[in-house]
């Protein structure tokens, strides 16, 4: 189990930010604590969840209530402030055209470089 808060919120919320669902590595984590711990809000996991760091500076002092209303904006669509991968909602949305897919896996061919698919043998 891990020990280190931000490691439990991480492996709780399955590895990715409470807000966006965009998977986090370690480093790109912080804690953010639902009730500002300067509002009396503990530093427990009642109170605090693993987001993306940029959030949690946007975040900052802000009461429960303001933060709920920057989430309620968003109506679904909610992105961190760090301009990365959006949520799970874009993430699962199909390309519509071919020409789009065909750009998807160009794109994905181009970032794996020189690196070859695995070639199995066969029986
Ligand atoms: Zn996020």
């Amino acid at each position: 189990m891990p020990t280190k808060s931000i490691d439990r919120l991480l492996f709780a919320q399955g590895g990715r930010c409470f807000f966006c669902q965009r998977t986090l590595s370690p480093g790109e984590a912080s804690v953010e604590h639902l009730v500002a711990t300067a509002n009396g809000g503990r530093n427990d996991p009642d109170n605090t969840v693993a987001c993306c760091k940029a959030l949690n500076a946007l975040l900052g002092h802000m009461t429960l209530k303001e933060k709920l209303r920057v989430v309620l904006n968003q109506k679904g669509e909610f992105h961190c402030p760090n301009g990365g991968a959006g949520t799970v909602a874009s993430k699962v949305t199909r390309p519509q055209t071919g020409a789009q897919r065909i750009a998807l896996v160009v794109a994905n061919l181009q970032k794996r470089g020189t690196a070859r698919p695995l070639v199995r043998s066969r029986p």
